[in-house]
Protein backbone atom coordinates (compact mmCIF):
# COMPACT_ATOMS: atom_id res chain seq x y z
CA UNK A 1 0.00 0.00 0.00
CA UNK A 2 1.15 3.08 -0.96
CA UNK A 3 0.46 6.70 -1.22
CA UNK A 4 1.37 7.97 -4.33
CA UNK A 5 2.38 11.13 -6.48
CA UNK A 6 2.18 9.91 -9.62
CA UNK A 7 -0.57 7.68 -11.58
CA UNK A 8 -0.13 4.63 -13.24
CA UNK A 9 -2.92 3.08 -15.24
CA UNK A 10 -3.83 -0.61 -16.44
CA UNK A 11 -6.12 -1.79 -18.67
CA UNK A 12 -9.01 -3.74 -17.43
CA UNK A 13 -11.86 -5.18 -19.52
CA UNK A 14 -15.59 -5.93 -17.82
CA UNK A 15 -16.24 -9.68 -18.66
CA UNK A 16 -20.18 -9.01 -18.55
CA UNK A 17 -20.01 -5.96 -21.03
CA UNK A 18 -17.11 -5.58 -22.75
CA UNK A 19 -16.32 -2.18 -21.34
CA UNK A 20 -12.39 -1.70 -21.54
CA UNK A 21 -11.56 0.60 -18.22
CA UNK A 22 -7.84 2.30 -17.65
CA UNK A 23 -7.69 2.31 -14.39
CA UNK A 24 -5.18 4.39 -12.31
CA UNK A 25 -3.92 1.30 -10.28
CA UNK A 26 -1.46 3.46 -8.27
CA UNK A 27 -4.50 4.77 -6.86
CA UNK A 28 -6.49 1.64 -6.16
CA UNK A 29 -3.32 0.67 -4.06
CA UNK A 30 -3.14 3.42 -2.00
CA UNK A 31 -3.72 4.62 1.06
CA UNK A 32 -6.08 7.24 0.35
CA UNK A 33 -9.03 8.14 3.24
CA UNK A 34 -12.04 10.66 3.07
CA UNK A 35 -10.90 12.91 5.87
CA UNK A 36 -14.93 14.26 6.16
CA UNK A 37 -15.82 14.70 9.52
CA UNK A 38 -12.27 15.14 10.30
CA UNK A 39 -10.30 18.29 9.71
CA UNK A 40 -11.35 18.36 5.92
CA UNK A 41 -9.40 21.60 4.74
CA UNK A 42 -12.01 21.64 1.34
CA UNK A 43 -11.90 23.33 -1.41
CA UNK A 44 -12.11 27.26 -0.83
CA UNK A 45 -9.04 29.21 -1.96
CA UNK A 46 -8.44 29.21 2.07
CA UNK A 47 -8.32 25.53 4.42
CA UNK A 48 -11.21 26.01 6.76
CA UNK A 49 -11.54 22.89 8.22
CA UNK A 50 -14.10 24.52 11.26
CA UNK A 51 -16.31 24.66 8.44
CA UNK A 52 -16.92 21.07 7.74
CA UNK A 53 -17.64 21.56 4.75
CA UNK A 54 -15.36 18.99 3.20
CA UNK A 55 -16.45 19.10 -0.84
CA UNK A 56 -19.98 20.56 0.00
CA UNK A 57 -18.85 24.29 -1.05
CA UNK A 58 -19.88 23.54 -4.15
CA UNK A 59 -23.57 22.14 -5.53
CA UNK A 60 -23.35 19.12 -6.80
CA UNK A 61 -23.28 18.55 -11.03
CA UNK A 62 -26.10 16.23 -11.71
CA UNK A 63 -25.87 14.08 -14.35
CA UNK A 64 -28.89 14.11 -16.34
CA UNK A 65 -33.16 14.50 -16.18
CA UNK A 66 -33.38 11.55 -13.67
CA UNK A 67 -30.77 12.60 -11.85
CA UNK A 68 -32.02 15.85 -11.10
CA UNK A 69 -35.90 14.79 -10.75
CA UNK A 70 -34.97 12.41 -8.00
CA UNK A 71 -32.63 15.01 -5.94
CA UNK A 72 -35.30 17.48 -6.70
CA UNK A 73 -38.42 15.37 -4.83
CA UNK A 74 -35.95 14.29 -2.06
CA UNK A 75 -35.75 18.11 -1.02
CA UNK A 76 -39.13 18.50 -0.77
CA UNK A 77 -39.97 15.27 0.96
CA UNK A 78 -36.80 15.05 3.89
CA UNK A 79 -37.63 15.22 7.26
CA UNK A 80 -37.31 18.79 8.07
CA UNK A 81 -35.95 17.38 11.18
CA UNK A 82 -32.61 16.09 9.08
CA UNK A 83 -32.86 19.29 6.57
CA UNK A 84 -31.96 22.29 8.09
CA UNK A 85 -32.53 24.08 4.91
CA UNK A 86 -35.91 22.38 4.55
CA UNK A 87 -37.69 25.71 4.14
CA UNK A 88 -35.86 27.62 1.82
CA UNK A 89 -36.01 24.01 -0.23
CA UNK A 90 -39.80 24.36 -0.39
CA UNK A 91 -39.98 27.87 -0.93
CA UNK A 92 -37.25 27.90 -4.36
CA UNK A 93 -36.06 24.58 -4.66
CA UNK A 94 -33.21 22.82 -4.57
CA UNK A 95 -31.71 22.81 -8.17
CA UNK A 96 -30.30 25.58 -10.26
CA UNK A 97 -28.65 25.90 -13.96
CA UNK A 98 -24.95 24.38 -13.27
CA UNK A 99 -22.25 26.60 -14.40
CA UNK A 100 -20.76 26.64 -17.55
CA UNK A 101 -17.83 25.25 -16.40
CA UNK A 102 -19.35 21.98 -15.82
CA UNK A 103 -20.96 21.18 -18.61
CA UNK A 104 -24.43 22.44 -18.73
CA UNK A 105 -27.67 20.80 -17.00
CA UNK A 106 -28.10 21.11 -13.71
CA UNK A 107 -26.80 21.30 -10.16
CA UNK A 108 -28.22 22.07 -6.62
CA UNK A 109 -28.17 25.43 -5.15
CA UNK A 110 -25.37 26.79 -3.14
CA UNK A 111 -27.29 28.96 -0.07
CA UNK A 112 -24.53 30.87 2.27
CA UNK A 113 -21.62 29.35 0.67
CA UNK A 114 -22.52 25.50 0.47
CA UNK A 115 -24.60 23.07 -1.08
CA UNK A 116 -28.02 23.28 -0.18
CA UNK A 117 -27.83 20.45 0.99
CA UNK A 118 -25.37 20.82 3.71
CA UNK A 119 -26.53 20.78 7.31
CA UNK A 120 -23.66 23.23 9.34
CA UNK A 121 -21.97 22.46 12.25
CA UNK A 122 -24.14 22.48 15.14
CA UNK A 123 -27.48 21.90 13.69
CA UNK A 124 -29.36 19.83 15.52
CA UNK A 125 -30.44 17.29 12.95
CA UNK A 126 -26.89 16.35 12.09
CA UNK A 127 -24.31 18.31 10.35
CA UNK A 128 -23.19 17.50 6.72
CA UNK A 129 -25.55 15.87 3.53
CA UNK A 130 -28.86 15.84 4.73
CA UNK A 131 -29.25 12.92 1.91
CA UNK A 132 -26.64 10.99 3.52
CA UNK A 133 -27.93 11.51 7.00
CA UNK A 134 -32.08 10.71 5.87
CA UNK A 135 -30.63 7.84 3.76
CA UNK A 136 -29.03 5.74 6.80
CA UNK A 137 -32.33 7.15 8.42
CA UNK A 138 -34.34 4.32 6.11
CA UNK A 139 -31.64 1.43 6.15
CA UNK A 140 -30.98 2.53 2.88
CA UNK A 141 -27.77 3.14 1.00
CA UNK A 142 -26.56 6.89 0.80
CA UNK A 143 -25.27 5.74 -2.65
CA UNK A 144 -28.77 6.15 -3.68
CA UNK A 145 -29.89 9.11 -2.12
CA UNK A 146 -26.78 10.91 -3.38
CA UNK A 147 -25.93 12.93 -6.67
CA UNK A 148 -23.47 10.40 -8.54
CA UNK A 149 -20.62 12.74 -8.38
CA UNK A 150 -20.94 12.99 -4.28
CA UNK A 151 -20.24 9.03 -3.83
CA UNK A 152 -18.01 8.98 -6.46
CA UNK A 153 -15.92 11.53 -5.47
CA UNK A 154 -12.45 12.18 -5.62
CA UNK A 155 -12.78 9.07 -8.20
CA UNK A 156 -13.54 10.76 -11.66
CA UNK A 157 -14.61 9.05 -14.83
CA UNK A 158 -13.47 9.83 -18.17
CA UNK A 159 -15.07 8.70 -21.34
CA UNK A 160 -12.71 8.42 -24.27
CA UNK A 161 -12.59 8.99 -27.67
CA UNK A 162 -11.44 6.03 -29.08
CA UNK A 163 -14.85 4.19 -26.48
CA UNK A 164 -12.33 3.00 -23.96
CA UNK A 165 -13.37 4.92 -20.17
CA UNK A 166 -11.08 5.75 -17.40
CA UNK A 167 -10.95 5.67 -13.61
CA UNK A 168 -8.77 7.95 -12.19
CA UNK A 169 -8.78 10.05 -8.95
CA UNK A 170 -9.88 14.24 -9.63
CA UNK A 171 -6.82 16.11 -10.34
CA UNK A 172 -6.27 20.03 -9.47
CA UNK A 173 -6.46 20.44 -12.57
CA UNK A 174 -9.96 19.39 -13.11
CA UNK A 175 -11.60 22.21 -10.65
CA UNK A 176 -12.70 25.52 -12.31
CA UNK A 177 -9.84 27.40 -13.09
CA UNK A 178 -7.12 24.48 -12.97
CA UNK A 179 -7.59 24.59 -9.63
CA UNK A 180 -5.14 27.77 -8.91
CA UNK A 181 -7.93 28.55 -6.55
CA UNK A 182 -7.80 26.01 -4.44
CA UNK A 183 -5.62 26.23 -0.86
CA UNK A 184 -6.05 21.99 -1.07
CA UNK A 185 -6.40 19.49 -2.91
CA UNK A 186 -6.99 15.81 -1.63
CA UNK A 187 -5.88 13.65 -3.77
CA UNK A 188 -2.61 15.60 -4.26
CA UNK A 189 0.44 14.07 -2.05
CA UNK A 190 2.85 15.42 -0.57
CA UNK A 191 0.85 18.99 0.77
CA UNK A 192 1.92 22.33 1.59
CA UNK A 193 3.43 22.78 4.98
CA UNK A 194 0.71 22.74 7.35
CA UNK A 195 -1.93 21.21 5.76
CA UNK A 196 -2.90 17.69 6.06
CA UNK A 197 -2.36 14.58 3.91
CA UNK A 198 -5.27 11.97 3.03
CA UNK A 199 -3.21 9.38 2.19
CA UNK A 200 -3.30 8.19 6.07
CA UNK A 201 -5.83 5.20 5.94
CA UNK A 202 -5.44 1.79 6.90
CA UNK A 203 -6.98 -0.34 3.76
CA UNK A 204 -6.41 0.30 0.27
CA UNK A 205 -8.83 2.60 -1.91
CA UNK A 206 -9.89 -0.98 -3.56
CA UNK A 207 -10.58 -1.83 -0.12
CA UNK A 208 -11.99 0.82 2.01
CA UNK A 209 -14.34 2.23 -1.75
CA UNK A 210 -14.95 -1.19 -2.90
CA UNK A 211 -18.60 -0.72 -2.71
CA UNK A 212 -17.89 2.81 -4.84
CA UNK A 213 -15.97 1.26 -7.25
CA UNK A 214 -17.78 -1.55 -8.13
CA UNK A 215 -21.25 0.90 -8.81
CA UNK A 216 -18.47 2.33 -11.57
CA UNK A 217 -16.93 -0.77 -13.10
CA UNK A 218 -18.86 -3.27 -12.12
CA UNK A 219 -18.02 -6.34 -9.53
CA UNK A 220 -15.79 -8.72 -11.66
CA UNK A 221 -12.80 -5.44 -11.91
CA UNK A 222 -14.03 -4.51 -8.28
CA UNK A 223 -13.19 -7.70 -6.88
CA UNK A 224 -10.22 -7.56 -9.37
CA UNK A 225 -8.76 -4.32 -7.89
CA UNK A 226 -9.47 -5.64 -4.84
CA UNK A 227 -7.25 -8.41 -4.82
CA UNK A 228 -4.34 -7.03 -6.50
CA UNK A 229 -4.13 -4.58 -3.45
CA UNK A 230 -4.51 -6.79 -1.03
CA UNK A 231 -1.63 -8.32 -2.55
CA UNK A 232 0.83 -5.63 -3.14
S1 LIG B 1 -13.42 13.80 -0.85
FE1 LIG B 1 -11.62 15.05 -0.32
S2 LIG B 1 -12.39 17.20 -0.21
FE2 LIG B 1 -14.17 15.82 -0.15
S3 LIG B 1 -14.59 15.57 2.06
FE3 LIG B 1 -13.28 13.84 1.40
S4 LIG B 1 -11.17 14.51 1.81
FE4 LIG B 1 -12.47 16.34 1.88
Amino acid sequence: MSSPQAERFEEFTDPVDGTRWRIDVAFADSNWQCLWGNDCPGILDVAAPELAQGCCSAGAHLLGDEEAMLIEALGLTLDPARFENHGEAATNGVLREAPDNLDGGRATRVLNDACIFHNRPGFSGGQGCALYLAALDEGESPKDWRPTICWQVPIRVDENQDGTKTLRRWRRSDWGDGGAGLAWCCTEHPQSDGLPSAYVGELPVAVSLRSEISGIVGPEIAQALHDRAIAT
